[in-house]
C-alpha cells in the first residue's frame, strides 16, 4: 500500500481540492482528513458514518480537597495561573496538565484525570473508506490525534486491501504535520506562486529533507504569477523534488465545491484536468 500525503504551507491553497481528486482516482483507496483543527474533506466526500470512537488525548490536574493542606505550593509554581486560593482549585481549562504542582505538593493531593479531546471516525465515501478526526473546542494534542487516525486508516486500508491511502494533511510545519509524515510514500507539496507562497514551500521543504523524505511540488493557480511559478519550480528542483505540474486558476474550482463534488467529478474543466495530470505522473513516480 502506498501512502500518499498531501500538504500546503498555509491554509486555503488548494490541497483539500487536491486530496479529493486523488481520492476519486485512486478508488477504491482509503482516504484520512489528518487536518483534524480544521477538517473539511468530508464536505466534499459525504461520507455515510460506520464508526465513531471518543479520543482521550490528554491530562488535566484536579485538587482532592480532603488531601490538601493549604500551602499554596501548587499556585506558586503554576506557570499557567491555573490554580486558585480559598479553597485551592484547578481551572480545567487553564491547566496545561504539565504535572509541575503534582510534584511540588507535599500533601499528595494533586490527582490527574483523562480528558476528551476528541473523536475520530471511520466511514464509507463513494471512493471507499473515509476516516476522519475532530478536536474538541479548545483542545490540543492535535498530532498525538492525528497519529491515532493515521493508525486506524492504515488499519482500515489493510483489511480493504487497498492500494493507496491518501492522507489531506494539515498546513504549515507544526506538531500535526509531523505526526502525519511517518510511514508515507510520498508527499505533495501544493503550494500558490507568490513569495509568501514560495517561502512557506521552502520551509516544509526543509522539513521533508530533515526527515529524509522526497516530495513533490503541485503549483496551483500558476497562470497568476508566472515568473513566481518558475521560481517556485526551480526552489522544488534545488531540494531534488519532482515536479507534478501546474493546476491553472479556473472558476471550476469553486463550483465543484458548491457542489460538493470533487473537482472534475461533475464537469470537466481544465484546473480538473491538471490534477488529474498531476495523479498520473504521482501515480507512474510510486509505481518505478
Ligand atoms: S498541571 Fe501544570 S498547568 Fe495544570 S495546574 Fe498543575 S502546574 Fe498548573
Ligand atoms: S500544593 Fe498540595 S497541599 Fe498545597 S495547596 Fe496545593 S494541593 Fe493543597
Amino acid at each position: 500500500m502506498k501512502q500518499v500525503l498531501i500538504l500546503s504551507g498555509k491554509g486555503g491553497t488548494g490541497k483539500t481540492t487536491v486530496a479529493g481528486v486523488f481520492s476519486r482516482l485512486a478508488a477504491a483507496c482509503v482516504t484520512a482528513d489528518c487536518d483534524v483543527d480544521a477538517a473539511d474533506l468530508h464536505i466534499i466526500l459525504s461520507p455515510e458514518l460506520s464508526e465513531r470512537k471518543k479520543y482521550y488525548g490528554g491530562k488535566k490536574a484536579a485538587i482532592d480537597a480532603a488531601k490538601c493542606v493549604s500551602c499554596g505550593r501548587c499556585r506558586e509554581v503554576c506557570r499557567f495561573e491555573a490554580v486558585s486560593a480559598e479553597p485551592y482549585t484547578i481551572d480545567p481549562h487553564s491547566c496545561d496538565g504539565c504535572g509541575v504542582c503534582a510534584w511540588n505538593c507535599p500533601a499528595g493531593a494533586v490527582t490527574f484525570k483523562e480528558i476528551l479531546s476528541g473523536t475520530w471516525m471511520v466511514s464509507s465515501s463513494r471512493f471507499g473508506v473515509f476516516a476522519g478526526a475532530r478536536l474538541e473546542p479548545a483542545e490540543e494534542n492535535s498530532g498525538k490525534l492525528v497519529a491515532t487516525l493515521k493508525t486506524e486508516a492504515g488499519k482500515a486500508a489493510e483489511a480493504a486491501g487497498a492500494k493507496y491511502l491518501i492522507l489531506d494533511g494539515s498546513p504549515g510545519i507544526g506538531c500535526p504535520v509531523l505526526a502525519s509524515l511517518g510511514g508515507v510514500s510520498a508527499v505533495v507539496i501544493v503550494a500558490e506562486p507568490t513569495v509568501s507562497g514560495r517561502h512557506d514551500f521552502i520551509r516544509l521543504a526543509e522539513l521533508l529533507k530533515q526527515q529524509g523524505l522526497k516530495g513533490f511540488l503541485l503549483v496551483n493557480k500558476y497562470d497568476l504569477n508566472l515568473e513566481e511559478t518558475g521560481r517556485l519550480e526551480a526552489a522544488a528542483a534545488g531540494f531534488g523534488f519532482g515536479l507534478l505540474g501546474r493546476v491553472a486558476f479556473d472558476a471550476g474550482v469553486i463550483k465543484a465545491l458548491l457542489a460538493r463534488r470533487t473537482l472534475g467529478e461533475a464537469a470537466a474543466c481544465p484546473a480538473a484536468g491538471d490534477v488529474e495530470a498531476a495523479w498520473s505522473r504521482l501515480r507512474a513516480e510510486l509505481e518505478k
